[in-house]
């Protein structure tokens, strides 16, 4: 039988329509690291860090909502704290959750709270390079609204310090030059690379989604890790030709300890107490498991669960698979969870490709009868 040819991937073009205005806070990352920016501002993934659980708390012990500014003219007199006020600039379409304003002479002086600690250098400390701009985009719609503001600060609730930086002329113009990259970044249709090196991956709650080194290298731009055992890809010459290089580095990524639970006893019965499904066989309670600590639930032939296990499953992004008593797929039902639609898109428009669909299948089979390989090395009697 004649096999027609595979087409090649084809780079489609697509239009993305951008937001009205970018949040200061995502003005932020962009400093920190502009693939991280384009992870969460373009494509929509989040996830949390210690640090990120740790700022977020303690954000929402300041995030009271206070009293409106009043019109710049009318400030002269004042003496204001005002709390979490949402202000914008429709000059630099930014806009920005203010954690606390005081006003005092006529000048508004915006201060933003940080749950780390300052920068330490030889001369003492200082703002972050990332707390320094996003402050100044703070000070940048303050005066896109009419007042004055020379100065702004950050509280940094580890040291319980204030650190003060001032709105000069260098900031600002520095300020709209990165202002002005994000909304280039973000308008782009490739993800920028990954960092180099950097100390920030580390800390990075997306390390385990970037992956940076490991882009590196995929991309060719690092030397090859010793040979692997590769099936189908490579003759075994091929393999023993490349030189040995540099090992991947590897990051700490974040461990998950969620876990599936099956269930497979036919008659079970599943429903919700508080935060854990209650497993019950006729009126005997079985098992309570938590549903924070699960990844997927498996119902193995004919086990009833109640319509609010299903809610709170589907509200906490566990999905429920459904299967024939002996592991027959029959469907799944997950919450509204997909945030990723350019990935999902781009999945959908590849499941379409003969050439992506070969390839895929060729690896996962090159993945199994790997796997097949390890267990038999690791559980024959007489491995030699
Ligand atoms: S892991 Fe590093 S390169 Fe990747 S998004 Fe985070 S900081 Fe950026």
């Amino acid at each position: 039988m004649a096999s027609s040819p595979i087409p090649s991937p084809q780079a489609e073009p697509e239009r993305r329509s951008l937001p009205d205005y970018m949040p200061a806070r995502m003005i932020n990352e962009f400093v920190y690291c502009p693939r991280l920016f384009y992870y969460e501002q373009v494509e929509g993934l989040f996830a949390h860090s210690a640090d990120t659980i740790e700022g977020e708390a303690q954000h929402k012990r300041v995030d009271k909502e206070g009293k409106d500014l009043p019109p710049a003219e009318e400030l002269e007199e004042e003496e204001i704290r005002t709390r979490s006020l949402m202000l914008a600039s429709d000059r630099h379409r930014v806009i920005a959750k203010m954690d606390l304003l005081e006003v005092a002479d006529g000048a508004v002086t915006p201060v933003d709270y940080k749950h780390g600690r300052p920068r330490e250098t030889d001369q003492g400390i200082e703002l972050w390079s990332t707390d320094r701009i996003q402050l100044a985009v703070q000070g940048l719609i303050l005066r896109d609204n009419g007042y004055r503001s020379d100065e702004g600060m950050v509280f940094y609730q580890k040291t319980r310090q204030r650190v003060r930086v001032e709105f000069t002329d260098e900031l600002m113009t520095e300020t709209l030059e990165t202002i002005s990259r994000a909304w280039e970044t973000a308008a782009s249709e490739r993800i920028p690379a990954p960092l180099v090196d950097s100390p920030k991956c580390t800390r990075c709650s997306l390390v385990g989604i970037c992956l940076p080194e490991e882009t590196h290298r995929l991309r060719g731009e690092r030397p090859e890790p010793a040979p692997q055992l590769t099936l189908f890809d490579e003759t075994r010459n091929d393999r023993l030709k490349k030189p040995p290089g540099r090992e991947t580095r590897l990051l700490v990524t974040p461990r998950t300890d969620l876990r599936p639970l099956y269930l497979n006893s036919q008659g079970l019965r599943v429903g919700k107490s508080g935060a854990v499904l209650r497993i019950k066989e006729r009126d005997t309670v079985r098992q309570d498991v938590r549903i924070g600590e699960l990844c997927q639930v498996n119902l193995m032939g004919n086990i009833q669960m109640s319509t609010q296990a299903v809610q709170e499953l589907c509200s906490s992004e566990v999905p429920i698979c459904y299967f024939s008593r002996g592991g027959w797929f029959y469907g799944i039902t997950t919450g509204l969870n997909t945030k990723n639609v350019f990935l999902r898109r781009s999945q959908f428009r590849l499941a379409e490709q003969e050439w992506f669909c070969m390839r895929l299948a060729r690896r996962l089979t090159a993945g199994k009868i790997r796997n097949q390989r390890t267990m038999l090395l690791r559980n024959h009697v007489e491995p030699d």
